[in-house]
């Protein structure tokens, strides 16, 4: 791994990783640096997350193509959170999930049944985490009321209270998540995301 370091008049050392997945380490002046890089050794899990992360966020932004690995590992990290997550709503909202899957759907965010099965866009694992919780809270409550009415949304709100800014990043993202290569394979038709 590649870092930089700078020395300044400080007492410790700090990790920092930029926007654009650069490594710079802070250390005090006369820090040695095998001790610099026995700092960097320890910290290395958090520096690769951290490093990971930016990688996806620029991608996601600019070129569209993620490495398959990094997609992976995120969507990992992601599909335990969810669960987790649902688990918890599940008990909170007094409803039963019977089946949770994660598909590359071409149009849906995620849909439930009324037999309790939820399914979800796989690609929400590289949406910002609060927008993929909140598709995740409007297909649990689905559970609760099968439709779009006013108790509905009620209900989304006490789950997530900022549920309309999750919705409108969906929109205006939406596309662009659905049209994002991974593994190589070119997404088309990618234009329309609607819920369940
Ligand atoms: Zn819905």
């Amino acid at each position: 791994m590649t870092y930089h370091v700078t020395h300044t008049k400080r007492k410790t050392l700090s990790i920092r990783v930029t926007r654009d997945a650069k490594v710079e380490v802070r250390a005090p002046l006369k820090c040695p640096d095998a001790y610099i890089q026995a700092f960097v050794d320890k910290k290395r899990d958090w520096i690769m997350k951290h490093v990971e992360e930016a990688k996806l966020r620029a991608q996601n932004t600019q070129v569209q193509v993620l490495d398959r690995d990094a997609f992976e590992r995120q969507y990992r990290d992601f599909s335990q959170r969810v669960q987790g997550l649902i688990k918890q709503l599940a008990q909170d909202l007094n409803v039963k999930v019977n089946q949770v899957t994660f598909r590359d759907q071409k149009t849906r965010w995620g849909s439930c049944s009324s037999k309790g099965n939820i399914s979800l866009n796989l690609r929400l694992c590289i949406a910002p985490v609060a927008v993929a919780d909140y598709v995740v809270i409007h297909e649990l409550c689905h559970m609760v009321h099968m439709n779009h009415s006013d108790a509905f949304w009620d209900l989304v709100s006490q789950h997530c209270p900022e549920y309309r800014s999750h919705k409108a990043w969906l929109k205006s993202n939406g596309s662009q998540l659905m049209a994002v290569k991974i593994n190589g394979e070119q997404r088309r038709n990618a234009n329309k995301n609607t819920f369940a």
